[in-house]
């Protein structure tokens, strides 16, 4: 759809914050449609599918055990540590001039084995998902049997008959390209251009075929949907509108629970969880979001955070028009360093149901990306994608709204978590330049 002079002044009159939205002004938008979980009625998807997704992942372990050995450990769950990250605190306080009261935590999905980003989650369960669904089909395999047969000769035998593809700006091709490689399916990765390099060398050296492409990811997508469906015996990981990615995210939050209930810290209505989570097509924030509403209800207020180049949830969710408009109708460039966010059309499943469950959206700019990230390396050490440190200015901008009080919460008594969404396979050399980028921003 092409929208009309007429509708934008339309929709500028209707929500004036769009007008600073298109503007590149970062802005903290709170989302009219956040729903009572005792009035939410039937979403796309119920808890009994998010167990459902739990219960595939613990079929695998066994096999992920052996195929990824760094995840022996951990017995084949992959998953991420949580931090306490009080160095952090104090200098974002200083920095923008804003008491945090209450606790701040970092997810560390940067840690993420395998894939070193969230992409693990969504992109690892659709590829396992869909090998099941072929070898239970093939009767190769049921339930019940032992999973490591994946690692066999034979089972990759099978599935070097057929092929997976995916569109991605960098990390979705990274998780889906590894984990679709060691089970023996070729795989075809079609990039954006503002893919980095060393992605798509990393995604060969894999065994990935990667296809490289001039615009932007709407477009990667769309030439991979199309070849990918010329093949019958190929299957498409469709991030703009997939059910299985969001199921794969949303099992994070039985981890975080158990993380949480390890720390001794309850969450209810007087101690609210707050989570902020990087935003791109809207999937992995979305299923998070899906998965601790579940668990926690009312007492959890999950934010999106998009780059100010980007903001497609916050346009399709602002206006209601969800997946069927991109920033480019609104004069917006989609050109953001954040990789992962750098997305301009919204996922419509993830949307319809994100659109009931998010509290707010906030954006900020590309330099606030870098400072933030120079900020966590500074204060505790860690190193994270620019994206991942976009989370870690929420508590900043709630506290300056004063969102918590207004609803009636102490705001001492608030855990905020900043989700940190990737990191872990940038070369050290490229994070050395995006460390002294922030760094400098920061004197
Ligand atoms: C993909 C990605 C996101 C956003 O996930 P979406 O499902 O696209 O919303 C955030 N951070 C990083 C590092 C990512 O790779």
């Amino acid at each position: 759809m092409a929208v009309t002079q007429q509708q934008l002044n339309d929709w500028q009159q209707k929500y004036p914050l769009l007008s600073d939205v298109m503007d590149f002004r970062p802005v903290l938008w709170l989302n009219p449609n956040d729903t009572k979980s005792s009035d939410l009625g039937q979403l796309a998807v119920t808890k009994e599918d998010m167990q459902g997704a739990e219960e595939l992942w613990q079929r695998f372990a066994p096999f992920l055990a052996i195929a990824f050995p760094e995840t022996a450990e951990a017995g084949g769950i992959i998953e991420s540590p949580l931090k306490e990250i009080s160095s952090t605190k104090n200098i974002i306080e200083t920095t923008y001039s804003t008491k945090i009261p209450g606790r701040l935590l970092l997810k560390c999905d940067n840690e993420l084995a395998v894939a070193g980003s969230i992409k693990a989650r969504g992109g690892f369960y659709e590829v396992l998902h869909h090998a099941e669904q072929l070898a239970m089909e093939n009767g190769i395999i049921t339930k019940g049997d032992d999973y490591r047969k994946f690692a066999s000769k034979e089972f990759k035998d099978f599935f070097s008959q057929y092929s997976i593809g995916v569109g991605s700006t960098g990390n979705l091709g990274l998780s889906i390209g590894i984990i679709s490689a060691e089970l023996g399916f070729s795989v075809s990765v079609y990039m954006s251009a503002d893919a980095k390099a060393w992605k798509k060398d990393l995604l060969r050296s894999k065994g990935a075929i990667v296809h490289e492409f001039e615009g932007d990811f709407g477009e990667a997508i769309l030439e991979g949907r199309q070849q990918t469906k010329e093949n019958p015996m190929a299957y498409f990981v469709d991030d703009e509108n997939s059910k299985h990615l969001f199921l794969g995210y949303s099992t994070a939050a039985f981890r975080l629970k158990k993380q949480l209930d390890d720390l001794g810290i309850t969450i209810d209505a007087e101690h609210p969880l707050v989570v902020y989570l990087p935003c791109g097509v809207g999937g992995s924030p979305g299923g998070i979001t899906f998965g601790l509403k579940q668990i926690y209800g009312d007492a959890v207020h999950c934010f999106f955070v998009e780059p100010t180049h980007s903001p497609s949830v916050l346009i399709g969710l602002m206006t209601g028009e969800k997946e069927k408009v991109c920033v480019q109708d609104f004069g917006i460039d989609n050109l953001t360093e954040g990789d992962g966010l750098a997305v301009g059309r919204p996922s419509s499943f993830a949307s319809s149901i994100s659109e009931k469950l998010i509290s707010g959206i906030y954006t900020l700019e590309d330099e606030e990306l870098y400072r933030l990230l120079a900020i966590l390396a500074d204060g505790d050490d860690i190193f994270v994608e620019p994206s991942a440190a976009s989370s870690l200015l929420g508590p900043v901008k709630l506290s300056q709204e004063e969102y918590l009080s207004a609803r009636g919460v102490d705001p001492d008594k608030a855990v905020h978590i900043a989700w940190s969404t990737g990191g872990a396979l940038v070369p050290e050399e490229n994070m050395q330049t995006m460390y002294q980028r922030g760094k400098n921003l920061r004197e």
